[in-house]
């Protein structure tokens, strides 16, 4: 199958720089996933699994929150405001981050931001629960 270059970037650098056969992550549009030879291209990421696959066939696994991705004359771009590979997720983080982010939504007596960050904060522990899992 053909390739095409990708870069994984986040505020804290490179993660990744390679050929791969497919890209896929979730959009603030829906999911989607790029093969090679795809015009020109920008849209914001949402939170969500995102999976890269290899020249080898590897599969490797993500956890994608936020940011942007571009396709310019082939090559893809990803700046990720979060990217964690699977094998680099806390499982017990995430899930004492959803109990945290769960008692707050049901305690209630929020302020509308505090409501939305804690469900900002139980969204991206269900996404990470769900990469794991
Ligand atoms: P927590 O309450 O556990 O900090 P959070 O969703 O508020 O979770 P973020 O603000 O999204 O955390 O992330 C802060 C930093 O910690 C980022 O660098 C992120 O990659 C990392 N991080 C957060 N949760 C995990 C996890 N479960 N496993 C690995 N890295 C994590």
């Amino acid at each position: 199958m053909k390739t095409f270059p990708l870069r994984i970037g986040t505020p804290d650098g490179l993660l990744f720089e390679g050929e791969v056969e497919r890209v896929f992550c979730r959009t603030i549009m829906g999911d989607l996933e790029i093969l090679a030879g795809h015009c020109n291209f920008c849209t914001a990421l949402g939170m969500g699994r995102a999976f890269v696959v290899l020249p080898d066939g590897g599969k490797r696994e993500a956890a994608c929150i936020g940011g942007m991705l571009s396709v310019m004359g082939g090559a893809c771009s990803l700046l990720a405001t979060t990217w964690e590979w699977k094998e680099d997720i806390d499982e017990k983080r995430a899930g004492e981050a959803k109990k945290r982010a769960e008692k707050l939504l049901a305690q209630g007596g929020l302020t509308d931001q505090e409501f939305k960050l804690a469900e900002a904060k139980l969204k991206r522990a269900l996404v990470r629960l769900g990469v794991k899992n």
